[in-house]
């Protein structure tokens, strides 16, 4: 606290990040990382950029990263000018708060859901309502037919993982032509139906994604908004208004690159699904309830034993899972998908805490 402070910093509750263990060999379930690395065509991408350094890196990159968007938008099969790019998904769903999310009603959200959404809300000072998620934590779309300033939620649905089918999307968007839907597809790869094949028939809808997860490049911080033209040039007024730059050579390199290696990208997802479903299998043979997920994390609870030591015994095993001290789901752990490798770890050291367990 500080006088110099102003208002708006003394009202903030910042988002904390998921815990990056300074440990030499962590088991790190904890933030949704994909275990396997970047296609090698990534790597290489980024060498050449380095190879033309000295003439490149002394000028700014390209503010629109346009090249980036031609390839991601011939990959998706819609035009680059459906096609926003940011500094991560995190700093793409920023813009949207303030470009499309503020309005005189509330946004919308469920009340378990990614805890950046208060976040923002807050620090854009932005009206919102939490819409409860069902007992078994699934998102019903009739509850957010009512009167709103924008609706925003991931599909899959984060922490839980639970998707929700593409027909329930497409009936909200539809039924809700005055705001904004914002479908945040950070885990969508893992199994879920995107919607970017309805941004052509909705201008209303803006679907969110990133290379963080499926595409094992969460260290260079590209996400990408698909939407109407409209909805794009709102988010480039914003960016326009605060950095020009967001994407820098290497990142806009390197994520066009990611693209271009379709086959690299397919065998790494189908690898963590394998993963995800053999992990769920062994956590229920362990006692716990897992939530069906099409994410490359697990939401799971065990009646027996408290969440939150759970996690600080397995912190001690240096095996990093993640729990969340809020309402409805502090009895949770989310547990991202590893190699099988490190999951047979988990598992294994999941037993040997339930034999020495004293609660
Ligand atoms: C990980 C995540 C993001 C942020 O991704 P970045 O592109 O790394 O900023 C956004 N939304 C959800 C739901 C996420 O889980």
């Amino acid at each position: 606290m500080s006088r110099y402070w102003s208002d708006i910093v003394h009202r903030l509750t910042p988002y904390v990040p998921g815990e990056q263990p300074v440990v030499a060999h962590p088991v790190k379930l904890n933030t949704n990382e994909n275990p396997y690395p970047p296609s090698p065509r990534v790597l290489a991408a980024i060498r050449q950029e380095l190879g033309e350094a000295a003439e490149s890196l002394r000028r700014y990159p390209d503010p629109t990263a346009h090249k980036l968007r031609e390839t991601v938008a011939t990959y998706h099969g819609i035009r680059a000018d459906q096609v926003f790019a940011g500094n991560g998904s995190d700093e793409v769903l920023a813009l949207t708060f303030q470009a499309l999310l503020k309005h005189d009603k509330p946004l919308l959200f469920p009340d378990v859901t990614y805890s950046f959404y208060p976040t923002y809300a807050r620090l854009f000072e932005v009206d919102y309502r939490t819409i409860p998620l069902d007992e078994s934590f699934a998102i019903n779309v009739d509850d957010y037919m009512t009167p709103n300033g924008g609706i925003l939620f991931p599909n899959p649905n984060a922490p839980t993982g639970r998707p929700l089918p593409l027909a329930d999307i497409e009936r909200l968007v539809a039924s809700n032509p005055d705001s904004v839907v914002v479908i945040d597809e950070a885990y969508v790869d893992f199994g879920a139906q995107s919607a970017i094949g309805l941004i052509d028939r909705y201008p209303n809808l803006l679907v969110v994604q990133t290379v963080s997860k499926s595409r094992s490049l969460a260290g260079m911080r590209v996400g990408f908004a698909f939407g109407d033209p409209e909805l794009i040039a709102a988010l480039n007024r914003v960016k326009d208004s605060f950095n020009s730059y967001p994407l820098d050579r290497l990142a806009q390199a390197a994520a066009a690159a990611a693209y271009e290696d379709d086959a690299w990208f397919r065998g790494t997802c189908a690898k963590v699904v394998a993963s995800r479903e053999r992990l769920a299998a062994g956590l229920r043979a362990l006692g716990f309830e897992v939530v069906p997920s099409a994410a490359n994390l697990l939401f799971a609870r065990h009646e027996g034993y408290d969440a939150a030591t759970l996690a600080l015994r397995l912190r001690e095993k240096e095996i990093f899972v993640r729990h969340f001290k809020a309402p409805r789901i502090d009895q949770h752990l989310r547990i991202s998908v590893g190699t099988d490798a490190e999951c047979d770890i988990l598992l294994g050291a999941l037993r040997d805490i339930f034999d020495a367990y004293v609660g």
